[in-house]
């Protein structure tokens, strides 16, 4: 460290020293009054050289835009700033230690510029360096954390399908977003046929990785990421399709049928084929008619069941006229 000799104080040179942060103090031309041990050590460039020079010259082209100004601000207009350590990573070129010359990464730092104002006449700038590493990490491994608790809350742990949780929410969303935009939005839900005597013969676990294999083969069938595979319950799926008029709907409801046949799973115990077969019931919203979202999950439920009465392994549909709220009424 080094002071000018009208700034000396040897008990204060030794407490600015002994801090385990930056300390900074530039008089109103900008020049180095002030620049601690931890400033010497982290920037790799000693007191003595840095005092009486401008930061600029001392970092060519190294200090980042909104510290400029904030420094400015702070000597002109006596503005007290924070450059906090989420908006500017890091401003100066200091680093970790030890230094290593080659395309180190900077430290992250939360940067305060305070102006100081001596004896009422003299304006000053303390700049305060503090090293953000540590609450950097700490915050990654908290958002990864957060993260990982809210994909859990919304997806099933056995097929790693969306749940009956994100259904509702995302459901509700979309049909808000079909009504307001003006735009269709098909709802597939899909059943497991003679499922509980697949359990009965094959075993449970066998069963568990049916469901795995099923949700797999949906999955491969959608194309647009605002497509979404949702366990709805037991054996039961559910596929939201944003955007797609009921013929639409209809082709890949077909498609997912056949996607699940296709995986050839031998089902000795089936009515309906001697593989795994789901039954597919589709309905779609169509803007302007008198639907919502509970009228349309009820028609898509009453298509299921119209597929399951129907010889299974099939897929029916529900037109928007059919579901109507005095349509489903009869349903009912
Ligand atoms: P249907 O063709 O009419 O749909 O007949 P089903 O046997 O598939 O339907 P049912 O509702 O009678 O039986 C559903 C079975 O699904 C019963 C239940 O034990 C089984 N099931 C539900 N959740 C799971 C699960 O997580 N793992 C396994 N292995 N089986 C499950
Ligand atoms: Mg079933
Ligand atoms: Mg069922």
């Amino acid at each position: 460290m080094n002071f000018r000799p009208d700034y000396h104080t040897s008990i204060w040179e030794e407490i600015w020293d002994a801090v385990k942060l930056g300390l900074i103090l530039i008089d109103s031309e900008g020049k180095v009054l002030l620049w601690n041990d931890w400033v010497a050590e982290h920037s790799g460039i000693p007191a003595e050289f840095a005092s009486n020079n401008s930061l600029e010259s001392l970092f060519p082209g190294g200090l980042s835009a909104p510290f400029k100004t904030a420094i400015k601000n702070a000597l002109s207009h006596k503005l007290p700033i924070i450059l906090s350590n989420a908006l500017h990573r890091s401003p100066l070129p200091i680093y970790p230690l030890p230094i290593t010359q080659h395309e180190q990464k900077r430290m992250q730092q939360s940067i305060t510029i305070t102006p100081i104002c001596v004896s009422g006449k003299e304006h000053l700038c303390m700049i305060q360096i503090a090293d953000a590493s540590i609450s950097v990490k700490r915050e990654g491994v908290l958002k990864s954390h957060s993260e990982r608790l809210s994909k859990e809350a919304t997806t099933d742990g056995l097929t790693g399908a969306y749940n009956r949780r994100f259904f509702d929410e995302r459901f509700a969303a979309e049909f808000g977003r079909a009504q307001r935009q003006n735009i269709p939005l098909s709802l597939i839900m899909l059943d497991v046929d003679y499922f509980k005597r697949y359990n009965d013969h094959y075993g449970h676990p066998a069963g568990d990785k049916i469901l795995v294999a099923v949700v797999t083969a949906l999955k491969a069938q959608l194309n647009r990421p605002t497509d979404v595979v949702v366990r709805y319950g037991g054996e039961e799926f559910a596929v939201i399709l944003p955007d797609a008029e009921v013929d639409g709907g209809r082709i890949i409801a077909e498609k997912l049928r056949v996607a699940v046949a296709d995986l050839s799973i031998p089902h000795c115990e089936s009515k309906v084929a001697d593989h795994i077969t789901v039954s597919v019931g589709i309905a779609a919203y169509q803007p302007g008619t008198s639907c919502d979202a509970t009228c349309l999950l009820k028609a898509a439920d009453a298509a299921l069941y119209d597929a399951k009465h129907n010889g299974r392994n099939c897929v029916r549909h529900l037109t928007s006229a059919e579901f109507s709220p005095s349509g489903l009424a009869n349903e009912a």
